[in-house]
């Protein structure tokens, strides 16, 4: 059965989901199909007493294993599918300068502009997050290529993140009743769940991810966990479909700091020329820079919102600490920019894994097909302002 934790101060409560995960990886009908985030393996050695920013990859995927999921994915490589599709269409709308695009991945964000500012619900990127894109291919291409029954797949989602739980049951992600995700768990829980199995994380060697068709990623996949990460791995991509070469210098340092807002100008070239991005994370700036867009004061191409200060690395359902918190964040951080220095691939469009997924399977980014399976679309639940705006974005932020 599920139980509710309250938190301490009644205002928040976290739907506990680990003995249903738990049941589906038992059941020897099922075949569980398990993701985590790319801030996870940034986050989770902290719950185990390893230095914060620690990178426990390879010990997840083994604790996984021994717990009974059948395949582990990575929701890194949904993120560099997120940079194709995010890219292209982004593409498309520079051509046709019409206005400025917002990033899609951070459901807090969703759910503040559906309630909030439905008017801009058209600057939203269509794109689904890299885990709806996991969990909709986990359950089509996936199977479709590994010759078993789709019925049979759950996708249980490890993630930093509350909001992420709201995502899963999004009417528009739900398909005849089956939902691409069936079940998210917090890092915390996450956590909870290998104590309770007496999986002592420290202790285990690491495995390396064994799908040969959804797992493999690029360095820009693993800064998505991070502020600025998804613009910079974007960047990467546009630059390239636009000038038929790579960037050279692929980090956009102005994008990296910790401030509210930052912003940038990067020359793409070819029939698009200079485009200005912008990175936001929090509630003020957030409404600083949806303020200017819709009163027309806004020269943004591209814009990248985050709910959590610093982004996932320090998400509502990762282990929190008031007065550590900007430290530890920033290791977290560190060690994904850190993961990018040393891939040998840091492009999304050049993981293999992902070429072959629109070869064989797609098409091209943006097609008829990936948009069926990868492409969403949002809803007006603007609400009257009875709380105020702190709470609401406190609410949509910890709870969904
Ligand atoms: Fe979730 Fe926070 Fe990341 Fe948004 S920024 S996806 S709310 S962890």
């Amino acid at each position: 059965g599920q139980c509710v934790l309250v938190c301490p101060t009644g205002a928040l409560g976290e739907r506990d989901e680990t003995d249903r995960a738990l049941e589906m990886m038992y059941d020897p009908e099922l075949i569980t199909v398990v993701q985590f985030a790319p801030a996870v393996r940034v986050g989770f050695g902290e719950e185990f007493g390893l230095p914060p920013g620690t990178n426990v990859e390879g010990q997840i995927i083994t604790a996984l294993k021994q717990l009974g999921a059948s395949i582990v994915l990575d929701t890194n490589w949904g993120a560099d599918l997120v940079i194709m599709e995010e890219g292209t269409e982004l593409l498309h709308r520079l051509k046709e300068r019409k206005g400025p695009t917002f990033s899609s991945c951070c459901p807090a964000w969703i759910n503040f502009v559906e309630r909030h500012y439905p008017d801009i619900m058209p600057l939203l990127s269509s794109t689904k997050s890299p885990q709806q894109c996991v969990g909709a291919l986990a359950k089509t291409y996936l199977p479709a290529r590994m010759g078993i029954d789709p019925k049979r797949i759950r996708v249980i989602s490890i993630m930093p993140c509350i909001a992420k739980k709201d995502e899963i049951v999004r009417r528009q992600l739900i398909h005849d009743g089956v939902p691409e995700v069936d079940v998210v768990l917090s890092t915390r829980e996450f956590a909870r769940l290998l104590q309770r199995e007496r999986i002592d994380l420290k202790t285990l060697p690491p495995s390396t991810f064994d799908n040969p068709y959804m797992s493999e990623y690029s360095g820009a996949g693993a800064i998505f966990g991070t502020t600025g990460g998804v613009m910079e791995a974007a960047i990467r991509t546009m630059y390239y479909v636009v000038n038929g070469r790579e960037l050279e210098h692929v980090e956009i340092e102005q994008l990296r700091g910790f401030e509210g807002v930052r912003t940038a100008t990067v020359e793409l070239g070819g029939d698009i020329g200079a485009v200005k991005i912008a990175m936001c994370h929090g509630l003020k700036p957030t409404r600083q820079i949806v303020e200017q867009v819709r009163s027309g004061n806004s020269d943004l191409d591209f814009v990248e919102i985050m709910a959590c200060p610093g982004g996932c690395v320090d998400g509502g359902g990762t282990l929190r600490s008031k007065k550590a918190y900007l430290p530890h964040a920033l290791k977290r951080r560190e060690t994904l920019f850190g993961i990018d220095k040393t891939k040998a691939v840091r492009q999304s469009h050049r993981n293999e894994q992902v070429q072959a997924l629109y070869r064989d399977y797609l098409g091209a980014p943006n097609s008829e097909k990936a948009h069926h399976l990868l492409h969403t679309y949002y809803t007006d639940r603007k609400i009257e302002m009875t709380q105020t705006v702190r709470e609401v974005w406190a609410d949509i932020k910890m709870t969904g």
